[in-house]
């Protein structure tokens, strides 16, 4: 990652990625990065060149982008939990809780009016699903390890709200960090993340023998992970 100061003093972050691509691919996501993808011909000073040069398209880009997550936070008309859409039908009553059930998610309030209220029950409820789901898929994952004679290593599981990432492993720390925005998503998708990160205390990189290993302990991986690619 690489930030660049354009002559009019503002900042614009990149991060070139060198890939065998014929053209220069810019783009511009929802964590305000531009991603460069270019082949090892094309030099870091005409990269920045172009940065520079369409630095107002990328600020509109992320300005567009940026509006779009606020429009898509605002719905409470559904929820999307585990793959699946869920209605959510406001009920007036004082209890101010939102519950996520088999078919539908009521929420419980008398100020339902205020969709950015009505949003944080709903939040809380998916939270807390969410929490409980990954205790589960993070005991699958150990349980899995121990049958096939590895030690499961000590971990801490951190559930964050991240823009840019799925997953993360400080193995370092013995500590994976899982986003919460997988909650959307189906439970094998959550349980790949998992197995994904897991994978990185033996291999820290993503190379042949990460996958190959992921691919072991996991065979669907990328049947339920190539979801994600997707957005
Ligand atoms: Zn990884």
């Amino acid at each position: 990652m690489k930030t660049i100061t354009l002559p009019d003093g503002r900042t614009l972050t990149y991060e070139l990625i060198r890939k065998r691509v014929k053209n220069v691919n810019f783009r511009a996501k929802d964590d305000g990065i531009v991603y460069v993808s270019a082949n090892s011909r094309v030099s870091v000073k005409e990269v920045e060149r172009f940065l520079t040069e369409r630095a107002d398209f990328f600020f509109g880009a992320f300005e567009r982008l940026r509006a779009r997550e606020k429009r898509s936070e605002i719905n409470t008309e559904t929820v999307n939990w585990l793959g699946l859409e869920y209605p959510v039908r406001i009920i007036h009553n004082a209890r101010e809780l939102a519950v996520l059930d088999e078919t539908e998610c009521r929420v419980f309030t008398r100020l339902g009016g205020d969709s950015e209220y009505v949003l944080s029950l709903i939040q809380r409820a998916v939270a807390e699903r969410f929490a409980a789901l990954c205790t589960e898929l993070n005991a699958e994952v150990r349980t899995e390890l121990e049958r096939r004679g590895l030690t499961p290593p000590p971990t801490r599981i951190t559930i964050k709200d991240m823009s840019s990432r799925w997953g993360s492993c400080s193995y370092t720390k013995g500590h994976i960090s899982i986003n919460i925005r997988l909650a959307a998503y189906p439970r094998e998708t959550v349980l790949s993340v998992f197995w994904h990160e897991y994978a990185h205390y033996r291999y820290h990189d993503h190379s042949k023998a990460f996958y190959d290993f992921l691919l072991d302990m996991y065979p669907d991986y990328y049947k339920y992970n190539d979801l994600l690619k997707e957005k």
